[in-house]
């Protein structure tokens, strides 16, 4: 008997003691975690190249370069960044998360020129210069 508790074995990957359901066979030395997790790191890859031509490995250069977050609000993300594409060209552009691809550049239907507005919108909201500082509250009281 090798060590450990009955049922349980040791996983090459992890080191974690796991029992024997967690291994494909009696001489799995991979728990179904690790398998999974680099199963799903090579179908990522696979996907990338597939459906964005990028070849091994450049998935995460662009990831580096843009500090391992979001090129738009740099917030790090815990869900892998998506790989966003003009959809009229299909040109690669950089690596998003959901909300801004998803959202952000959809509700301005990828028009830089909107995005643009928007932000000379918000650094000098209209309204100011008019009626002055007005502020909006709930129950309508100043
Ligand atoms: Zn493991
Ligand atoms: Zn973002």
């Amino acid at each position: 008997m090798s060590g450990g508790r009955k049922g349980y074995r040791k996983c090459d990957k992890c080191r974690r003691n796991r029992a024997e359901r967690f291994f494909v066979s009696k001489r799995g030395r991979t728990c179904s975690s690790c398998r999974k997790r680099g199963r799903s790191k090579t179908s990522h890859e696979l996907r990338m190249s597939r459906t964005y031509g990028l070849a091994r490995g450049e998935y995460d250069e662009l990831l580096k370069a843009q500090g391992g977050v979001c090129a738009i609000c740099e917030q790090p993300r815990r869900q892998r960044l998506s790989v966003d594409h003009d959809h009229r060209t299909g040109l690669v552009r950089g690596l998003l998360c959901r909300m801004c691809n998803g959202r952000l550049l959809t509700s301005a239907r990828d028009n830089p020129e909107t995005l643009r507005s928007a932000a000379d919108y918000l650094e000098c909201p209209p309204a100011v210069s008019i009626i002055g500082r007005r502020y909006h509250t709930e129950d309508g009281r100043p």
